[in-house]
């Protein structure tokens, strides 16, 4: 290889990466004004139980309206978030709109609580627990109807702060749930060690049990471990009936997935939620 062919190899990566670096830092502007504007906004999801055939809960999940991209989902804006204090405003913002618009939803009875994704980084944030109590104070909303979810990735870096910050969430009524377990690096520590109420089961364990007689043992294990620690179940990523069923059998009766319904804007949310549906009930009632 000679030399010039080389330098002309470096100076294209050099571009690619000049062009790259200024694209993301043209994305990290937009959305900065697009919180700021409020443009993000949360959807939600419905949270199911096949015991009572209730909707128990919804989970909200940031969705971008772009004026020229159109709607943007969060595995390209929230990661990028993550790099700066602009996750902690993101947050904040999720959480405050999350309020004000279940608050009439949830004192009618329609459903528990709301569930919201929190950012180990926001959990990080010095006044995080001030402010989200601030934010509860200001709706009226119990604190009982909000759940936190967390993800276990970064816990481990300073897990006594990670553990007194949920510690004080949970004193104030607000649930926490570890979620995405069983993905990637989780450590049965935390689940002992941590202060939570919930355990969400990662969805790669849905696609896996109806094929899989290990994955369905794995999920009879969780199930049993979280009684014995008195912590409440979740399954996620549910999209087909034989996949509900087999994860009740293994006595995980809360379940989330597409096959109840995708996470969907306020309107179609509040409609969801009056008509009081779970799909899995008006298949099997239809004559
Ligand atoms: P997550 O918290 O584990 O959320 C569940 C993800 O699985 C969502 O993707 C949801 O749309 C998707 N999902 C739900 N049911 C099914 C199913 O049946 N099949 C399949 N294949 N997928 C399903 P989404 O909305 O793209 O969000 C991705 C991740 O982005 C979330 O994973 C969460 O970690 C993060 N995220 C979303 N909103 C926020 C937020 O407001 N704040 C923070 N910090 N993170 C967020
Ligand atoms: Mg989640
Ligand atoms: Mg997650
Ligand atoms: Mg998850």
């Amino acid at each position: 290889r000679s030399k010039s062919a080389g330098r002309s190899t470096w100076m294209e990566f050099d571009e690619t990466m000049a062009a790259e670096l200024e694209h993301r830092q043209g994305l990290e502007t937009e959305l900065r004004s697009a919180v700021a504007a409020r443009e993000i906004e949360p959807w939600y999801q419905p949270i199911i139980s096949t015991q009572s055939d209730r909707i128990v809960g919804v989970e909200a999940l940031a969705r971008w309206q772009h004026a020229e991209r159109g709607l943007l989902l969060p595995g390209l804006f929230i990661p990028l978030a993550e790099e700066s204090s602009l996750i902690v405003e993101l947050g904040q913002a999720m959480i405050d709109r999350c309020c004000q618009e279940m608050y009439p939803l949830i004192r009618e009875g329609r459903l528990d609580y709301v569930s919201v994704n929190l950012s180990t980084r926001h959990l990080r944030s010095p006044s995080v627990v001030e402010q989200i109590a601030a934010t509860l104070a200001s709706h009226r909303f119990p604190p009982s109807a909000l759940q936190l979810e967390i993800t276990e990735s970064l816990l481990l870096i300073d897990f006594e702060q990670a553990e007194e910050r949920l510690s004080q969430f949970r004193a104030l009524g607000i649930r926490i749930a570890l979620d995405d377990f069983g993905a990637g690096y989780s450590s049965l520590s935390y689940i002992r060690r941590l202060p939570l109420d919930v355990i969400k089961i990662d969805r790669s364990f849905a696609r896996d049990i109806s094929s899989d007689g290990q994955a369905e043992a794995v999920v009879k294990a969780i199930v049993q471990l979280a009684q014995a620690l008195n912590l409440g179940i979740i399954a996620e990523g549910i999209e087909t009936e034989s996949q509900a069923l087999r994860l009740t059998s293994c006595g995980c009766f809360v379940q989330q997935g597409y096959l109840f319904g995708r996470p969907m804007p306020l309107r179609e949310t509040k409609q969801y939620l009056e008509a009081g549906l779970n799909p899995m009930h008006t298949t099997q009632r239809k004559p």
